[in-house]
């Protein structure tokens, strides 16, 4: 792997590091095997596989990983609930899911699918019949429901022209179908991730629609609870804002982590790509000590591979 750097001197380039991405674990269209082969193709070194609430997908990419020589962070994006707000925390994972963190994925499954039911009911309301069963038939089997299900039953049924038409009237935030009663406070999840042994990162905290007074209690609030980290680059977004938003880091001394949200292949995100870092003083989330042995040991030769 070649060497990351030690501090964001400012536009170095693609630095070959996504640290939250979507498999068919959750709600992306990739196997996870699938999106590690795009990473390696894509020249992505460092990547974490971050599937909603769960680590499913995680065995599967580790192994392509290590077949590829990418370094793969096992991880999970959780589902939190924070001023009614809903907020998502990704879990870097060096020690992977155990004790308070483990039950805590488990509970989150049963979460999800009682809030499935009452997304159902409420889109049933809208005119979308056996709602719960049509949201099944879009995900398949395997995985929980979330609302990109619903919005593609909503599709197909005719009621909406697209899925962004879907999250624009039903199932965006402050919309009915935008249910968080079900998910544990942000500062709970931030202290299953602490407890595991993990790195606590604030996702994409610009998409929100906070302003950046809030946005500022929300990091004071993520930062009390023992997070660690906060993404200071989500895909793409504009420079003079993450300028701001690394000064927010900064006087709480978060690390800045970084990721497309890459969900799908053709859209306009892909592995790896997102807009630049610019010089901060921030430090990387690769450098802090939980993550920095996992990712050295990634360079290890394995005993009997050569
Ligand atoms: P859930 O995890 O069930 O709350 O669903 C949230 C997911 O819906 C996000 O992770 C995105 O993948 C997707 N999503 C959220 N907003 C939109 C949107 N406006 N258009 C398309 N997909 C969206
Ligand atoms: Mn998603
Ligand atoms: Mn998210
Ligand atoms: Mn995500």
């Amino acid at each position: 792997m070649p060497p990351l750097p030690e501090h964001f001197a400012g536009d170095p380039g693609p630095l070959g590091v996504d640290l939250h991405m979507h498999s068919t674990a959750s709600d992306g269209a990739l196997a996870p095997a699938d999106v590690v082969a795009l990473c390696a193709e894509r020249g992505v070194t460092l990547m974490a596989l971050t599937d909603h609430d769960t680590v499913a997908g995680v065995s599967e990419a580790a192994a392509a990983a290590k077949r590829l020589g990418v370094c793969l962070l096992p991880a999970s994006e959780l589902s939190t609930r924070w001023q009614g707000i809903g907020i998502h925390v990704v879990a870097l994972l060096p020690q992977g899911a155990h004790g308070a963190l483990a039950a805590g994925l488990d509970a989150q499954v049963e979460a999800r699918e009682a809030r499935a039911a009452v997304i159902a009911q409420r889109m049933e309301k809208l005119g979308l019949d056996n709602a719960l069963t049509r949201a099944r038939e879009q995900a398949g089997p395997h995985r929980p429901l979330g609302r990109p299900d619903f919005a593609r039953a909503l599709v197909a049924a005719g009621l909406v022209p697209d899925v962004a038409t879907a999250f624009r009237k039903h199932l965006g935030s402050g919309k009915a179908g935008d249910v968080k009663a079900h998910w544990p406070a942000l500062a709970d999840v931030v202290g299953w991730v602490v407890a595991a042994g993990g790195v606590a990162v604030l996702a994409h905290p610009l998409r929100y629609g906070l302003t950046r007074r809030k946005r500022g209690q929300l990091l004071d609030d993520f930062a009390a609870a023992g997070g660690q980290a906060a993404e200071l680059i989500s895909g793409f977004q504009n420079a003079d804002v993450t300028r701001d938003l690394a000064r927010q880091l900064a006087e709480r001394e978060l690390y800045a982590s970084l990721g497309s949200d890459f969900h799908f292949p053709g859209g306009h995100l892909a592995p790896g790509s997102m807009s630049p870092v610019p010089r901060t003083a921030v430090p990387p989330v690769w450098t802090h000590p939980r993550l920095a042995g996992f990712i050295a040991d990634c360079d290890e030769p394995t005993a009997g591979a050569l």
